[in-house]
């Protein structure tokens, strides 16, 4: 006999006890709390989970990626109250920063797959870091050693020239080629560290992207197939963000992906540009306006209108009450 429990919010999951069980009929999610440390590595036994490849397996993850991709999982089988997943688009504004991939391995001097004056966009965005936005997340690549994308797990191939073909793991008939890339962002490797310049005690979450070793994933959100979501999108639900403003690296991979599928998810999106660098900056032109063509996310710049209006807090609006 299944017992019911109603989550309520995200702290009553993670926060006052150590175990939860979720149900009505088919979930029973067991969480087992690291309490010291936010971002020290918890394990959860998943009976049930969103996607099935962990389903009755153990997951090692941060806290705060296990509580995104909890929420994920929550909104999935309707035990999260509707009321945070109602955005009123027209006359709300509650604003979150998402800096992608700011890390050692896509900077100069010594990234791997140093992204030219990576390292410049850092001053700029702890600026933004210390505005009201209602929710800051930084997302990491990181990658295992045994990654699709590095050309060194191909023979023959070579980083920045050859492609590979990608194919969904959970349905062959789907592929496409990928560029690739020069090992970078190695799960607990220097290179893979966001940098110390960046304000990180600014943050609220800090999300890895790029964990299955099966697919590419340069959105942060999820890879191209769904195989592996971050619990991202759920996130932001969770807190009611309306506006998603996108700054990180690079511009013409994980950044425009990123405000590709923020647009996508149905949040009024914002690249902002000074604080973006690409691979290829000569094609950046030509890339940002794919990207405005392509998606509802918009090209803006730091003294734009967009950003300004982040520095009069009376524009901001209260989260909608929980129904319950
Ligand atoms: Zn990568």
């Amino acid at each position: 006999m299944p017992t019911r429990h109603v989550v309520c919010n995200m702290s009553q999951i993670f926060e006052s006890s150590q175990t939860t069980h979720v149900s009505p009929t088919l979930a029973v999610v067991t969480v087992i709390i690291s309490r010291d440390r936010y971002l020290s590595p918890v394990r959860v036994q998943c009976l049930h989970w969103a996607d099935e490849t962990t389903a009755g397996s153990t997951l090692d993850c941060t806290q705060a990626t296990l509580r995104a991709r909890t929420l994920t999982f929550l909104a999935r089988i309707g035990q999260f109250p509707r009321a945070l997943y109602t955005i009123n688009m027209t006359n709300e504004f509650r604003p979150a920063l998402i800096v992608v991939d700011v890390q050692e391995d896509f900077c100069p001097p010594n990234g791997s797959l140093a992204v030219p004056e990576g390292r410049d966009i850092v001053a700029p965005i702890n600026k933004l870091l210390d505005l009201p936005f209602v929710l800051k997340v930084a997302t990491k690549d990181w990658h295992p050693q045994d990654h699709i994308s590095f050309a060194a797990n191909h023979a023959g191939k070579q980083p920045f020239v050859d492609f590979a073909t990608i194919v969904n793991p959970d349905n062959a008939a789907e592929s496409y080629s990928s560029r690739l890339w020069p090992v970078h962002c190695v799960q607990g490797t220097p290179g893979a560290e966001l940098l110390p310049e960046l304000e990180a005690d600014k943050l609220d979450e800090i999300l890895e992207k790029g964990t299955d070793r099966r697919v590419e994933m340069y959105s942060p959100f999820y890879d191209p197939f769904g195989i592996s979501d971050s619990g991202l999108a759920g996130l932001l639900r969770a807190h009611a963000v309306t506006d998603v403003y996108v700054v990180g690296l690079a511009g013409d991979y994980c950044v425009k992906a990123c405000a590709e599928d923020a647009a996508k998810e149905g949040f009024r999106t914002y690249l902002i540009e000074e604080c973006t660098r690409a691979v290829d900056a000569g094609a950046w032109p030509l890339c940002r306006k794919a990207l405005e063509e392509g998606s509802r996310a918009r090209v803006v710049s730091l003294e734009g209108p967009e950003v300004l209006r982040l520095s009069s807090p009376s524009l901001m609006t209260a989260a909608p009450a929980q129904s319950r």
